[in-house]
């Protein structure tokens, strides 16, 4: 039907989340279709992040920077730590303006079904941040499946078995509003806010 690069095109295409093989044709056609206005733009686009963004060593988030904006930013507060699954939450949370403290992306969640186990996760380095005396809080800000749950309860423990009387932690979760089977990133903003607002222990 068309040549093999278009081809090529309309099958990376397709793997896109949210893209199928007809979506993924109209896409390639419209960014053909208008070389200068958007193909051209969206290829810049492209090879600028391959070039420049990386995972933030300390955080996990995505940034150009190392260590990322967010974690180099003094007006944050060193004293909490908001775990979340994945970026797309860490970016659902900062959208609500509701949280200044620093964030970890463990970079996915437990699941005995998917054979991802606490070794797949970017745990150690959770724990090492933790036990920095300026660290007062935890919040556990995953989903409400039973993934997001057996995660959290799994950190609290760890957490919990790290602690010192020395240095004692609080260890919090996202309140109600979060629906059970919720993935953040779908929560409007409001709820959102609302349910790291009136977090609760774990
Ligand atoms: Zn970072």
């Amino acid at each position: 039907m068309a040549g093999p690069e278009i081809e090529h095109l309309m099958q990376m295409l397709a793997r896109l989340p949210g893209l199928g093989p007809r979506s993924a044709r109209r896409a390639a056609l419209y960014l053909i279709k208008r070389r200068e206005s958007a193909l051209e733009p969206l290829a810049t686009a492209l090879a600028l992040v391959a070039e420049r963004v990386r995972p933030c060593p300390r955080c996990g988030n995505f940034d150009t920077a190392s260590p990322c904006s967010l974690c180099a930013d003094p007006r944050r507060d060193d004293a909490v730590i908001c775990v979340v699954e994945d970026v797309d939450d860490l970016w659902a949370l900062e959208r609500t303006r509701a949280f200044s403290g620093r964030y970890h992306v463990l970079g996915g969640l437990l699941s005995a079904l998917d054979g991802i186990g606490p070794e797949d996760l970017h745990l150690p380095r959770l724990l090492e941040r933790a036990a920095q005396p300026a660290v007062q809080e935890v919040i556990l800000a995953l989903p409400a499946t039973i993934e997001g749950q057996t995660t959290a309860h799994y950190i609290a423990d760890r957490l919990k078995a790290a602690e010192t009387p020395e240095h004692p932690l609080r260890i919090s979760g996202l309140a109600h509003g979060v629906p059970v089977g919720g993935e953040l990133d779908y929560l409007d903003d409001g709820t959102l806010s609302q349910a790291l607002r009136a977090r609760r222990p774990v």
